[in-house]
């Protein structure tokens, strides 16, 4: 039977063929990758009991070439494929993601393609590396506990066949008719290199098969990596486990190898990437952390190894105190394993609270590309809040670059007893705030904050280090304190507004929750806070994104009593009534301005500010 690639199956080896020549050597690595996992799903399948166990010694995956035909074989003793997953594995390109990695990769200049190499593992087109350095592959394979084995073949360009076929034993064999770049495979010598290379760490032998003496030699160290002692492992071989556990391009920006011994015990190797992974916003997206038993891989779609907010996190976790004959549900559901989770999530944070003291510079990186997602676990899990509190960077008014809230702590006011923060669409628009103005004026600093996460953990972290977080355009923010030189007496004289409240309140009616004169505005006219029992301004906004239905809560507007207009506007109450009810709409209009909403009627709004114009004229 013949078949038609899909269409984005032909798309993907299209690029893989054409675009990614800068480093064919992969595709060996990715095939190996592929024998390995298979072989790791088989002992799983033989250690719960549901096929017959083989020695584990047998477990293998044999590389050949022969020079006369220009083949090579890589065979492996896994899982194998049934026909239907024939089908689906090797002829579809179904799994999310894919189509990102597309248009991120034609996107890219030529010179970055380099880069995008180690992307192919990550979505899963791993298989299709092959055709770079071949005209026809054919993968012959045998599902374990089946009878009759399948013959896939395919040139790479158009579609593929697949033919009944006999093999005597479970496993795939995968053979490479070689092109002509892909001749130098054909050597024993390259074979090895690119093994050494990349494939070291992988846990079952590599053998390489001398077809004229049939001698058999291991080219691996074929021990899984994270057994080995730390001083063990270099650099180059975590960055190349890092892009095995699907960690991504480039390095792991931090490695944190553990091994704990006691009532519970197991091994965790896990890194942070340098880069940002491209689906990181991606509903799909998970920490890919493999759960291994006793080296025994068990599953890398468990949900409970480590929560969501880390989900930039990549790989193992390998212990003997779990049951492996459970289900899926009394695994995730296991307390071992929450334990285990618990420490290695602690472990995580602690290893970040470490590079903040050590290496600000990567922290920073760091934060810049997993900030908005660690910030998730701040109102997502209890536990950790404080942790993550302490490694989040905010921007504020006072500081060039983004500060701790220690920071802010430390450098905030003496009689200060909240942590100030103006939540906001993006900085511009924050520095315009007037809310800021007397804040600026008292040099008292203000966190910026413009992550749309931040109004959602803001809404149920009330303070940190018994400082609680107020928002600046949330109810009547009192300053007086801080003014050393301001006579008491001096205050506002609300009774000399009292009129002018009443009127704008008048004209105003139900848009607003009250009138009022404002002690924090210092050049603008007025603006608009959130009532005390109301929401924050932001939060309200961010709610109105969500649902076209909400309204909001009024606001209250608040005057500034030392404005020429306002007190200009005073002394015309009862004399000019129809000029004070525009006026008093328009600075409404204003003030809605300011917080990045349209005014009511912008029909209004606009024939108002002509009227003003045409007699300013
Ligand atoms: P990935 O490994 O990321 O899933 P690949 O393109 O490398 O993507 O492989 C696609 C799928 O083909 C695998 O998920 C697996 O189901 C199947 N497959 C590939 N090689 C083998 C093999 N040697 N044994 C069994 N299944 C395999
Ligand atoms: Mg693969």
């Amino acid at each position: 039977m013949k078949k038609q690639f899909e269409a984005d199956t032909g798309r993907v080896l299209n690029i893989v063929i054409n675009s990614l020549y800068s480093d064919k050597d992969i595709f060996l690595r990715e095939l190996i990758s592929n024998s390995s996992d298979a072989i790791d799903k088989r002992r799983f399948m033989e250690t719960s009991g549901a096929v017959e166990k083989t020695d584990a010694k047998e477990h293998q995956i044999k590389i050949s070439t022969d020079k006369s035909e220009g083949s090579m074989v890589i065979s492996d003793t896994g899982i194998g494929m049934s026909v239907e997953e024939l089908d689906g594995a090797l002829g579809t390109i179904a799994k999310s993601g894919t189509s990102e990695f597309l248009e991120k990769l034609e996107a890219q200049k030529t010179d970055d393609k380099t880069k995008s190499i180690n992307l192919i593992g990550q979505f899963g087109v791993g298989f299709y590396s092959a055709f770079m350095v071949a005209d026809r592959v054919e993968v012959l394979t045998r599902k374990i506990g089946e009878e009759k084995a399948n013959k896939w073949m395919s040139d790479g360009l158009t579609g593929y066949e697949i033919e009944k076929f006999d093999k005597s034993k479970s496993g795939t064999e995968i053979k490479l008719f070689l092109n002509k770049v892909g001749k130098e495979y054909l050597k024993k010598e390259k074979i090895q290199e690119i093994i050494k290379k990349y494939s070291d760490h992988v846990q079952y032998p590599i053998k390489w098969i001398d077809t004229k003496s049939e001698d058999l030699e291991t080219l691996n160290d074929a021990s899984a990596i994270w057994t080995k002692a730390k001083s063990d492992i270099t650099k180059e071989q975590h960055a190349e486990f890092f892009r095995q556990t699907g960690g991504g391009f480039g390095d792991p920006m931090l490695t944190i190898h553990n091994k704990a011994e006691g009532v519970i015990s197991y091994t965790s190797l896990v890194y942070i990437p340098e880069n940002k992974p491209f689906d990181l916003f991606h509903v799909e997206r998970a920490p890919k952390v493999k759960l291994y038993s006793n080296r025994v891989f068990i599953t890398d779609t468990l949900e409970t190894v480590l929560p969501r907010w880390l989900r930039f996190v990549s790989g193992i976790l390998d212990t003997s105190d779990i049951n492996l004959n459970v289900s899926r549900e009394l695994l995730q559901n296991s307390p071992t394993l929450r334990k285990i989770s618990k420490t290695l999530k602690k472990r995580i944070l602690t290893e970040l609270g470490k590079l903040k003291g050590k290496d600000p510079e990567k922290f920073e990186k760091f934060w810049e590309n997993f900030g908005s997602v660690i910030k998730e676990g701040i109102y997502e899990d209890a536990d950790s809040k404080i942790d993550i509190l302490e490694l989040s960077k905010f921007k504020s008014v006072n500081n060039q670059s983004s500060i701790f809230l220690s920071e802010y702590l430390d450098k905030m006011h003496k009689k200060q007893d909240a942590i100030y923060y103006l939540a906001s669409e993006n900085i511009e628009q924050a520095e315009n705030s007037p809310h800021l103005e007397a804040f600026r004026k008292k040099k008292l600093d203000v966190l910026i904050l413009t992550d749309p996460i931040d109004t959602f953990w803001l809404s149920v972290v009330n303070e940190f280090k018994d400082k609680k977080f107020m928002s600046i355009t949330h109810g009547e923010v009192n300053l007086d304190k801080f003014d050393e030189t301001k006579d008491k007496s001096d205050k506002k004289d609300d009774k000399k507004f009292e009129k002018l409240i009443a009127k704008v309140k008048e004209v105003l009616g139900e848009k607003v929750a009250d009138v009022r004169i404002s002690n924090k505005l210092v050049d603008s006219t007025c603006c608009l806070v959130a009532s005390d029992s109301g929401m924050d301004v932001h939060m309200e906004r961010m709610m109105m994104l969500q649902n076209k239905d909400f309204k909001g809560m009024p606001r209250v507007l608040e005057l500034n009593p030392d404005h020429k207009l306002i007190k200009k506007l005073t002394s015309l109450i009862g004399k000019k009534d129809n000029e004070t009810k525009q006026i008093a709409l328009t600075l409404y209009d204003q003030a809605r301005l300011m917080e990045g909403q349209l005014p009511e009627d912008i029909g209004d709004y606009c024939s108002r500010v002509s009227d003003y114009m045409q007699s300013s004229l």
